[in-house]
């Protein structure tokens, strides 16, 4: 077979050097021109599908056509995450720091399992996960690491919380034996949740959604009541999992009120934070963890709102050696020389493999610096919060949630319209907000409303672009009306 490599991959160094210039030229340029892309893809289904070949190419192709075949069949088929006016679900931010280091990481191509498997991916994570501590403020007993998403950290509390419970015997016997166990969250947490109860062998039936109080907070005496109730049938209550910056309307449960509850019973507390959590680089904010002694594990992602590109979720646990119980596994093939005096960060969590994710927050925390850092997240909450006051003073709109950081919701309430007309006209300003291209946002209920949700947290946004969108928002809506 003739060796189309010729000693340097399938791609030839002059060819690579080459086509990595025009990319990052392509890639500057792009980010740089990311507000003129309409924000959402108007793609209808199977567009892409359409024109993808039904099987893999025999020969190899010219990098000129995939190349030319990413602009024209990939990108009307993408949403512009980095639009300036992406307002929509929670932000996942990027930076021009994070994407060089993204490329080094993908350069290296480094599997950061284990301390001997790259030494300096370790150890540098060590470093980004108390840098991040001390940051937002978290007790030097958390020990953090890096995980893919929160769902993936959320599992591992789960997980951990069960081997808790059972004193390592869910691990080693299974979860038999006649008691239920369950796991507790409000009603306004995070799907991520109801994953995890189901995959970590609790079951969706012993997960119990508390309700919240009027500013969405889990109601922490019907917590307990909901507790004491299940002991009282014979269940096994093993974790809650509160939230901060829940993702519907921005709840937030309070730490101080739900870990007290949790001491009571002995039960894990595992904090979700994943969009939130960021803004505790504000100490202004540190309220959120006020009452944290009580907390087991605590999650947040750099990669919502810390311009730290998908995917980078750091996972804080107080109980280090409990924690690694339930992970750490070393088979003959895996054991090294140096086990004894350094970290393995397979142990810490449900998968083997790990990408060099440390660079990337080790690029981003520099080049920013937290000064900076702070100032934009600041940022973006203070404009959130003069966009909503500006909203709740027009005579058309009415403001559902005001923002605590920088997510509201709101509706468009008419002069004259009836309720029941309003959750229809709200969805079709939603679709036609989203069709113009302008900006994208996403709804969620509040209090039985269809309400649309605000998020601002998108590195380049600007005030100008959250005045702007409100603008189209307004223009769209007197249309429809
Ligand atoms: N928790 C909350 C509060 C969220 O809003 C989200 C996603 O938006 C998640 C967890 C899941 O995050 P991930 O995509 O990192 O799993």
């Amino acid at each position: 077979m003739k060796n189309i490599s010729q000693g340097s991959g399938f791609m030839k160094t002059d060819e690579f050097r080459e086509w990595g210039h025009t990319m990052v030229d392509w890639m500057a340029d792009y980010l740089d021109d990311v507000g003129r892309y309409p924000v959402k893809s108007n793609n209808e289904p199977g567009a892409t599908t359409a024109v993808l070949e039904k099987s893999p190419p025999r020969a190899p192709e010219p990098m000129e056509h995939i190349w030319r075949d990413f602009q024209d069949v990939i990108l009307p088929g993408i949403t512009h995450w980095q639009h300036p006016r992406f307002f929509a679900y929670f932000p996942a931010n990027s930076s021009r720091p994070s994407v060089l280091a993204e490329m080094l990481t993908a350069t290296l191509a480094a599997q950061c399992m284990s301390w001997e498997t790259s030494p300096a991916a370790t150890e540098l994570e060590t470093k980004m996960v108390e840098w991040l501590r001390e940051m937002i403020g978290l007790p030097d007993r958390f020990v953090g690491s890096i995980q893919d998403t929160a769902s993936t950290a959320t599992l591992s509390a789960v997980l951990a919380a069960r081997e808790r419970a059972t004193d390592g015997a869910a691990n080693t016997e299974g979860l038999g034996g006649p008691n239920r166990r369950t796991v507790y969250c409000s009603a306004e947490a995070h799907s991520s949740v109801d994953k995890a109860v189901r995959i970590a062998g609790i079951g969706s039936d012993n997960l119990r959604k508390i309700p919240v109080t009027e500013d969405l907070a889990m109601d922490a005496d019907l917590l307990r009541l909901e507790i004491e109730r299940d002991i009282e049938n014979g269940s096994v209550p093993i974790c809650v999992v509160g939230t901060l910056g829940t993702t519907g309307a921005s709840g937030f449960d309070s730490l101080k009120e739900v870990g007290a509850v949790c001491r009571d019973f002995g039960v894990w507390f595992h904090v979700d934070a994943a969009w939130a959590g960021s803004a505790l680089v504000l100490e202004e904010y540190r309220w959120m963890i006020e009452g944290i002694d009580a907390v087991d594990s605590f999650v947040f992602n750099p990669h919502k709102w810390l311009f730290t590109n998908f995917d980078c979720s750091v996972l804080y646990v107080k109980n280090e050696m409990e924690y690694l119980r339930t992970f750490a596994l070393t088979p003959e093939y895996l054991k090294t020389r140096r086990d004894d005096a350094v970290i393995n960060y397979r142990d810490y969590g449900i998968q083997l493999g790990r990408r060099f994710r440390a660079l990337k927050l080790w690029f981003v925390l520099r080049r920013f610096g937290v000064d900076e850092i702070k100032r934009k997240i600041g940022d973006h909450i203070e404009w959130s919060h003069r966009v909503a006051a500006e909203i709740s003073f027009h005579k058309d709109f009415e403001v559902l949630r005001a923002p605590v950081l920088s997510l509201f919701c709101f509706r468009f309430k008419p002069e004259g319209s009836s309720e029941a007309q309003l959750d229809g006209l709200n969805e079709r300003l939603l679709h036609a907000v989203n069709d113009s291209g302008d900006l994208y946002v996403t709804h969620t209920r509040y209090n039985g409303h269809y309400a649309i949700r605000f998020v601002v947290g998108q590195t380049e946004t600007t005030e100008a672009d959250v005045v702007r969108g409100w603008d189209r928002i307004r223009e769209i809506a007197s249309n429809l009306a």
